[in-house]
């Protein structure tokens, strides 16, 4: 099957390439010139973990190829996919569609008989219809079939998420558009792989009604660990606990510093804005939005009172900027309100991420990047993790002792031990865990 992937980014360069993976012929577009240019030169625009090879042998194979050529990658496609960027509004809490829209617009006007027109970016109910309209208006003698199918690929661990998904959502409206969602996913409807087949208001809906539960489940632990720091409780010990009970599960129960990245905060606004013009407010999604708002600002203060309660003239080292480990990504990651919330409290700031470095550098001006997170941690007054990157889970402390002014450190992870960071000689704060030698 032919397939154009409209849109080059995370979702639509994993979904082109896993697609091509299955045996279909993939052509992925961008308007980014640079972005397709660095695809052709065999260049990975982001990273993601096997991306780079997967990109590669199909690219070799011949059934993956990048274009900006939007008007002939549709023509020869039996299936068009919209995977582009669907961020806030400026100023509002509601999706900006302009992007989608206007790859509506354009694959009308390329499209010549009848084609499959697939929505993978995550877009608030109703949008689906909109596209169908666009479309039919815009070029009345083709047949369209829209379809919804919404990506519930996780950034780091992407192609694992796409080929081997716990289900696959398609609202259709059509025998057309059903048969061939089932064949472009073939390989996993022979696995086994749960489809489910919904309208496109429902699949729509699944999208941000999970996206919007696994952020309240974060919010909802953030808020116990705090409590479990004013009781004396250990969250870790809660959340296991919790975990356990199979109606609760133990995934999205590590507390943090508020989560962040490409989808959930803006997908909680994006629903919450939804519920109000419905007249249907969703108060569950109002508070964890603004719960998770407080809290990436209360990081800043928590890593400020365990230095005394001021930091004029004391230097940071922070070690993970991006929202999460194994990716590039840093939109709306905590360390953007954490960063410079330091800076204005005096601090002068030290930093590395294994792949965030360069992409952060643009958002957070007057910070000293290292490569080496011990470089970054030479004469500062305290550590402070921010991303759970694997780099940094077996750090020599020791070592950390000799560099550092004080051995100090703030895991807004909780990737240490209480005990053993204790043991060590380090006063040691996290989240949720109390020290077990108080005042120490
Ligand atoms: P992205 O910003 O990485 O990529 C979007 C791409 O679309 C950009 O390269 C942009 O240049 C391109 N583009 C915009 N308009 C275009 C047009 N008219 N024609 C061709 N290309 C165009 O975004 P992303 O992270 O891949 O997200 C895409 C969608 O998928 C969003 O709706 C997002 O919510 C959803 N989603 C993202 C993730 C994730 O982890 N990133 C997971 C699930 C769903």
């Amino acid at each position: 099957m032919k397939v154009a992937m409209i849109g080059a980014g995370y979702v639509g360069l994993v979904s082109g390439a896993c697609f091509s993976e299955f045996g279909h012929e993939v052509i992925c577009v961008d308007v980014d010139q640079r972005k397709i240019d660095m695809l052709e030169r065999g260049e990975i625009p982001i990273f993601e973990p096997g991306l780079d090879t997967l990109v590669a042998s199909n690219v070799q194979a011949g059934r993956l190829s990048f274009t900006t050529d939007l008007k002939s990658a549709v023509a020869e496609s039996d299936a068009v996919f919209i995977a582009v960027g669907t961020p806030s509004r400026r100023g509002e809490g509601d999706a900006d569609l302009s992007y989608v829209y206007q790859a509506a617009k354009d694959i009308a006007a390329a499209t010549d008989g009848t084609k499959v027109i697939v929505t993978k970016s995550t877009v608030p109910v109703g949008t689906g219809a909109q596209v169908k309209r666009i479309l039919a208006e815009a070029n009345p003698s083709a047949a369209f079939h829209v379809v919804s199918n919404p990506e519930f690929l996780r950034e780091g661990a992407a192609i694992e998420d796409f080929m081997r998904p716990n289900r696959i959502v398609c609202g259709v409206e059509s025998k057309y558009a059903r048969d061939m969602m089932r064949e472009l996913y073939r390989p996993l409807f022979l696995n086994e792989t749960p489809i489910v087949f919904t309208s496109l208001e429902s699949s729509e809906m699944i999208k941000y009604a999970a996206n919007c539960f696994l952020a309240t489940k974060i919010t909802f632990i953030n808020e116990i660990a705090d409590l479990c720091e004013k009781v004396g409780a250990d969250v870790q010990s809660v959340a296991r606990g919790i975990g356990l009970d199979r109606r609760i599960g133990n995934l999205f129960l590590h507390p943090g510093p508020g989560f962040g990245g490409s989808c959930f905060p803006k997908d909680i606004r994006a629903l919450a804005a939804t519920a109000e013009a419905f007249d249907a407010p969703l108060h569950i999604v109002e508070t964890v939005n603004s719960i998770n708002e407080n809290r990436k600002k209360a990081m800043a203060e928590k890593i400020i009172a365990a230095m005394g309660g001021d930091v004029t003239g004391r230097t940071i080292a922070i070690l993970g900027v991006t929202f999460k480990p194994n990716t590039d990504d840093m939109r709306e990651s905590p360390s953007l309100d954490i960063i410079p919330a330091l800076q204005k409290a005096g601090a002068t700031i030290r930093a590395c991420d294994p792949e965030g470095m360069r992409e952060a550098a643009e958002l957070l001006p007057g910070i000293e990047w290292l490569d080496d997170p011990y470089d970054a941690m030479d004469g500062a007054d305290a550590v402070a993790i921010l991303t759970e990157w694997n780099h940094y889970r077996a750090l020599d402390k020791e070592r950390m002792k000799s560099l550092l002014n004080r051995p100090l450190m703030i895991d807004l992870r909780n990737i240490y031990g209480v005990e053993e960071m204790e043991a060590a000689g380090f006063t040691y704060h996290s989240v949720g865990r109390m020290p077990v030698n108080a005042g120490a």
